[in-house]
């Protein structure tokens, strides 16, 4: 089993270096994706799973190349200005969304790359309807826009809550027992919408386990460089394991399309669950097939002649 395993890194690895890493990490990443095909069960994912690798040496090799990979086609992506990319991570707390962000986009260049963090939302953003901040921030042409939390925090903590449900001003005659359905409808248009206009989404849910989630509750408790993360909210959080795993699992069954799948990986390994985003990325961003624009012969022929006058300058 480890001899088979190891083989399989090896392969990998080698894989990388002849650049066919776009295949390896479509590979990688089938087992976890959902797109709306079959009845989904949450249960059926194992958060533990780290497919075929079998240890941290060989995923965190593999990930340096895919960052590298990576790199290259933000690049081309900022070059052609046609498409975008948006990046939904969404978990329980201690799963590793902050770790994700760091590591994975570590090549990217900051200027094709924006990262926003969804709070609590403000005054301002209760007098509109619940996609209207999350609007105004989808990634423009060729850049990458990273949603740390989402809208789909509507379906989640305020579901677990109903009191933040009653909380956000709608008029009571719309807030009926179809609401989560209505929910889920609009967030499947919205998205819709996006890919339609050239907006490639992702979807993450970051699966931890409840054991794993409190191995990490400790270590911030323990650790005092990690004292500055833990926060008594996420406790609290913590004691609605259960409703949020259902809300989790709804959400995920009612929300994952073609157009937009939800990726379910395994977040109890850190080194294993950056791999799998960065995979999915890159599987996502290699179908695109994006080249830096080629200049057409009118422009080509102008350049040629600023070259020319500029090597012909005295000083
Ligand atoms: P994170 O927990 O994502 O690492 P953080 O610890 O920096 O981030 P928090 O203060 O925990 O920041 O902010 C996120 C909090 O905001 C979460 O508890 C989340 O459930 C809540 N939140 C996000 N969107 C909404 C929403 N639409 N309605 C209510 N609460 C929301
Ligand atoms: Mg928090």
């Amino acid at each position: 089993m480890l001899v088979a395993a190891s083989r399989s890194c090896t392969k990998l690895s080698a894989a990388m270096k002849d650049h066919k890493l776009e295949k390896t990490a479509a590979k990688l990443t089938a087992p976890y994706r959902v797109d709306g095909q079959g009845k989904f069960r949450l249960k059926h994912f194992d958060p533990a799973d780290t497919g075929r690798l079998r240890d941290k040496e060989s995923a965190t090799q593999l990930l340096d190349n895919g960052v590298k990979l990576l790199s290259r086609m933000q690049e081309k992506l900022y070059a052609q200005n046609r498409w975008s990319l948006l990046i939904i991570l969404q978990a329980m707390d201690a799963a590793g969304k902050d770790g994700v962000v760091k590591h994975v986009m570590s090549g990217v260049n900051p200027q094709g790359c924006d990262v926003y963090s969804f709070k609590t939302p403000s005054a301002e953003e209760l007098n509109h309807g619940y996609l209207w901040r999350a609007h105004k921030v989808v990634p423009a042409r060729g850049k990458i826009g990273i949603f740390n939390r989402s809208y789909y925090e509507e379906a989640l903590v305020v579901r677990v809550h109903g009191k933040i449900l009653e909380s956000q001003k709608l008029p009571p005659s719309l807030v009926t027992k179809n609401i989560w359905e209505e929910r889920f409808e609009d967030m499947r248009r919205f998205e819709r919408y996006l890919t339609r206009n050239g907006t490639i989404v992702l979807k993450f849910f970051l699966n931890v386990s409840r054991q794993e989630q409190k191995k990490r509750f400790l270590e911030r408790l323990e650790d005092s460089k990690k004292n500055w993360k833990f926060s008594m909210a996420d406790v609290k959080e913590r004691g609605y394991w259960k409703d949020y795993q259902a809300a989790y699992e709804d959400m995920i069954r009612n929300t994952a399309t073609k157009y937009a799948p939800w990726y379910v990986v395994p977040a109890d390994n850190k080194w294993y669950t950056r791999l799998v985003v960065a995979s999915a990325i890159i599987e996502a961003l290699d179908k695109l097939n994006l080249q830096f624009p080629d200049a057409d012969k009118e422009v080509k022929k102008k350049l040629q002649e600023v070259k020319a006058g500029l090597l012909a300058e005295k000083s």
